[in-house]
């Protein structure tokens, strides 16, 4: 474009946006967008002004995890209005389209999608804007960091899908495109029996070690259970649904660290 200089400095879409981050996993299922809700609905209970984006256009899950299945965004000039829940401002290729109609499109349709969420959206000012990425290291994590500086990533993995290339792979690329690791969350930890010890049933400490191998910080352990599940089928984070619960504390000490 016409504001795009010759060393590929572009102009911020997003100037009123104060921390962008990306939500990005190796694989999917590992809770990436569970954390991505979670982070978003923890900063926005600390008083934070939050966005969330939802960036996994072949598989939108956060206007279910919002109880959002049949939110239409408004339209005020010629913008599109953020359907706002639990204090956080959300988009999701959801809100478009009817949710048992797959999204069918080649790379530089979803590319167009996501910059549309970025420049159409009537965002206003920010603390916050985190994006759930879809998985995985392809054209959306590319268009992303060639449209917004990102303050950095925060990546989401399970203790076992460490012991796999993929989260490294995540890693790897946010490195070659100079994205700031902002840390590492590990999901479905632990199960917390009821006599408060834990039941590591997926290994022990696998996302310290990777995380210390990769020289980047650990910022919160989140527990496997039925409340996670349940308040994401919900339609309620379990930040906000039960903020006393030692799920609801881990993902505050980690939106606090990110
Ligand atoms: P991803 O975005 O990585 O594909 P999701 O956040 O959609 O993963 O999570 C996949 C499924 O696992 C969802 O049904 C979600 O409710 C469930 N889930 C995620 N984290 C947990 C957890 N800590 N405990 C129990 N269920 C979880």
């Amino acid at each position: 474009g016409g504001s795009c200089g010759h060393h590929g400095k572009k102009e911020n879409p997003l100037p009123e946006v104060a921390n962008i981050i990306a939500v990005a996993s190796g694989k999917g299922g590992v809770g990436k967008s569970t954390v991505a809700a979670n982070l978003a609905a923890s900063l926005a209970a600390t008083g934070a002004r939050v966005g969330l984006i939802d960036a996994d256009l072949y598989g939108p899950s956060i206007p279910t995890m919002f109880g959002l299945e049949n939110a239409r965004p408004e339209v005020l000039d010629k913008k599109i209005m953020p359907i706002e829940k639990y204090g956080v401002k959300l988009m999701s290729i959801g809100f478009l389209v009817e949710s048992d109609n797959p999204v069918i499109w080649r790379g530089p349709m979803a590319s167009t999608a996501l910059k549309q969420f970025i420049t159409d959206v009537a965002w206003g000012e920010l603390d916050y804007l985190i994006f759930d990425l879809p998985p995985g290291t392809g054209d959306i994590q590319l268009t992303l960091v060639q449209t917004l500086p990102l303050q950095g990533a925060v990546i989401v993995t399970t203790p076992q899908a460490v012991a796999l290339t993929d989260v490294a792979k995540a890693v790897t690329m946010f490195r070659k495109v100079n994205v700031p690791l902002l840390g590492l969350i590990e999901n479905m930890s632990y199960y917390l029996l009821p006599d408060g010890s834990k039941d590591y049933i997926f290994g022990q400490a696998g996302g310290e070690k990777f995380a210390r191998a990769q020289g980047i910080e650990l910022l919160g352990s989140i527990p496997i259970g039925g409340q996670v599940r349940e308040s994401g089928d919900t339609g309620k984070p379990v930040s906000i649904k039960s903020p006393e619960s030692e799920t609801a504390k881990a993902f505050l000490d980690a939106a606090r660290e990110t």
